[in-house]
């Protein structure tokens, strides 16, 4: 089954053409890795896909909602698909634990009780089960990273896009949040990550797509002979 589909799509922002023939299909479970240098249209991507941006033409359909349309309820929409940031962008005066719990409690009407059961099977989960009474700046980069992927995730997506999640961290701290999101993958979700970690792409990735211009240029299956080449 498809998750993300775009047939087509041109995004244009003012007269700048960002994305060019856009066709590109996400199946449920794949993990599909994104390179391509600055300004190549990675982010715009992602941003289409989770509908922080629109497209001018063509179809995009996430879940089998189709962005286009004027009909599509976008805040259903949205939970469909969680994001995580360069940068973490947690709420600095709350806990860990409230930071997870607060979308669950708040968007998906959970209960306190089940929102923070959950939320403890995350930390676990980003190996941070000690830090749910921290605040934010009590943590490492890395380790506030973990935390925002936790936080996605306890929004129970469909699928979960990365845009350079590492870049803005410390080197020591990568490889940590690189083993969070390859378990995350190895659960099955659906996962679109926009990175400059070839050994991710390699090892985790089921795809790579390289962008340029507003276009993809290659799109492969077959990553480790992409690799090899
Ligand atoms: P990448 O993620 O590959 O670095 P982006 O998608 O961020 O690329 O940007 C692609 C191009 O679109 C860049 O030239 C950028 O300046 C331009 N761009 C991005 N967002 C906007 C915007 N909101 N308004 C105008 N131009 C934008
Ligand atoms: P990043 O590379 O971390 O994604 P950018 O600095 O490219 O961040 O973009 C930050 C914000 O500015 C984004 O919301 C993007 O859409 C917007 N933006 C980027 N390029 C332009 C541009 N040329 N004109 C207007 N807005 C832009």
């Amino acid at each position: 089954m498809s998750m993300i589909e775009f047939h087509n799509v041109e995004k244009y922002y003012g007269k700048f053409h960002a994305l060019k023939d856009i066709n590109f299909t996400v199946d449920q479970g794949e993990v599909v890795t994104i390179i391509g240098p600055s300004g190549s249209g990675k982010s715009t991507l992602l941003r289409c896909i989770n509908g922080l941006e629109t497209i001018s033409s063509g179809q995009l359909l996430v879940n089998n909602f189709d962005l286009a349309d004027k009909k599509t309820d976008m805040n259903r929409m949205r939970k469909n698909v969680g994001m995580v940031f360069q940068h973490f962008n947690l709420y600095a005066n709350k806990t860990v634990m409230q930071n997870i719990t607060l979308g669950p409690t708040a968007v998906l009407k959970q209960s306190k009780s089940q929102s923070e059961n959950e939320a403890k099977d995350l930390l676990k989960l980003v190996g941070l089960e000690s830090k749910a009474n921290s605040y934010p700046d009590q943590l490492s980069g890395g380790q506030q990273q973990r935390i925002a992927i936790a936080r996605s995730l306890a929004m129970k997506p469909k699928a979960l896009l990365f845009d350079e999640p590492t870049s803005a961290l410390d080197p020591e701290m990568i490889g940590d949040v690189l083993n969070v999101m390859k378990t995350v993958a190895e659960q099955g979700m659906t996962m679109v990550v926009v990175t400059h970690e070839m050994g991710f792409a390699q090892e985790v990735g089921d795809r790579i797509v390289f962008m340029d211009d507003g276009r993809i240029l290659e799109d492969r299956k077959d990553v480790k002979q992409f690799f090899e080449k």
